[in-house]
């Protein structure tokens, strides 16, 4: 049986083999980023709510655990923002209890100026949230959050998080060319992070399809000089190749195309055959019927992926 609310393990830079756990459905989320890899937000809320049910969520981890059950981390996060699930702290509760694996949360850091969120993903083990700028105009240039969500807010927020959590923050800076690199804003940065006091800072830019084409990368050699303005505890997290494209994406993508073109494949057996997220293999399937590359075609009710001729 699919496993619907979980995928991986996957290797992944910051977290060795990550076992990704959706707590949250598809593009719910506080901001709407211009960067998503996820493409355009859905529903953009600060509602706290069970938007997916939980023991579902824990069904899918214990079967994970009792068959395979090798991963550095159990990662919540995903296709939204987990901290909107008002039961995050009974599952990172149960998780703990299921394994020794240590449990991390990815998240925007939008929500923690609230003392229940705070709380409630203060029982995890790491906590990775982003942040991008100082400045509100930037801020929801950025992220197009929800519109009462005000910057200060945030950074009072992840202050009391650092004071209250036990655990480690490695904070994801994202860098967008032109949006967030000025001197001005990488001095605020700065500031602010030296404030926050997290673990580590992972510097990152744009190196997959963004929700918007206007957000760019940044070069890796300007990833550089930010490290060291930065200093003590600052890595470059973002992968390149040459020419400010991942090779991850790219063959991702084409190893999907390759598949198709050998023959028509379900999305069924795009996730049986690599090791992807549901929602990452459905942006690259978009993008190659865009580019008219493939199409899809009902089969005996089944819905497939087929090569368009010539
Ligand atoms: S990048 Fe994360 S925070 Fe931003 S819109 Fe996408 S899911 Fe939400």
């Amino acid at each position: 049986m699919r496993r619907k609310y979980i995928y991986g393990p996957v290797p992944s830079r910051r977290l060795g083999l990550s076992l990704g756990i959706d707590v949250i459905p598809y593009k719910v989320c506080s901001f709407n980023c211009i960067y998503c890899q996820l493409g355009h937000t859905t529903n953009l809320t600060t509602k706290l709510n069970e938007y997916t049910p939980v023991e579902d969520i824990l069904k899918d981890v214990l079967d994970f655990l009792k068959k395979d059950g090798k991963a550095d981390h159990l990662t919540l996060g995903g296709s939204g923002e987990p901290t909107l699930n008002s039961r995050i702290d009974y599952i990172i509760d149960t998780l703990k209890k299921m394994s020794k694996i240590p449990v991390t949360v990815l998240t925007n850091g939008s929500l923690l100026f609230i003392e229940k969120v705070r709380r409630a993903i203060s029982r995890s083990d790491i906590v990775l949230p982003t942040f991008s700028s100082v400045n509100q105009d930037t801020f929801v240039k950025i992220h197009r959050p929800y519109p009462t969500l005000k910057i200060e807010q945030i950074i009072k927020g992840l202050c009391d998080f650092r004071r209250e959590f036990p655990g480690r923050i490695w904070l994801e800076i994202m860098l967008i060319k032109d949006i967030n690199t000025t001197p001005e804003e990488i001095e605020g940065l700065r500031k602010v992070i030296k404030k926050i006091k997290p673990d580590r800072i992972h510097l990152n830019t744009v190196v997959r399809p963004p929700s918007e084409e206007y957000a760019r990368p940044i070069t890796i050699d300007e990833l550089q000089k930010i490290k060291e303005f930065i200093g003590e505890g600052c890595e470059v997290i973002a992968r390149f190749k040459k020419k400010g494209k991942t090779r991850y994406l790219e063959d991702t993508k084409n190893t999907i195309l390759g598949m198709i073109r050998r023959r028509p494949v379900t999305l069924d057996d795009i996730l049986d055959a690599l090791i992807i997220h549901r929602n990452e293999a459905l942006k690259y399937l978009d993008e190659l019927i865009a580019e008219k590359k493939i199409q899809i075609a009902e089969h005996g009710n089944k819905k497939y992926y087929e090569a368009v001729e010539g």
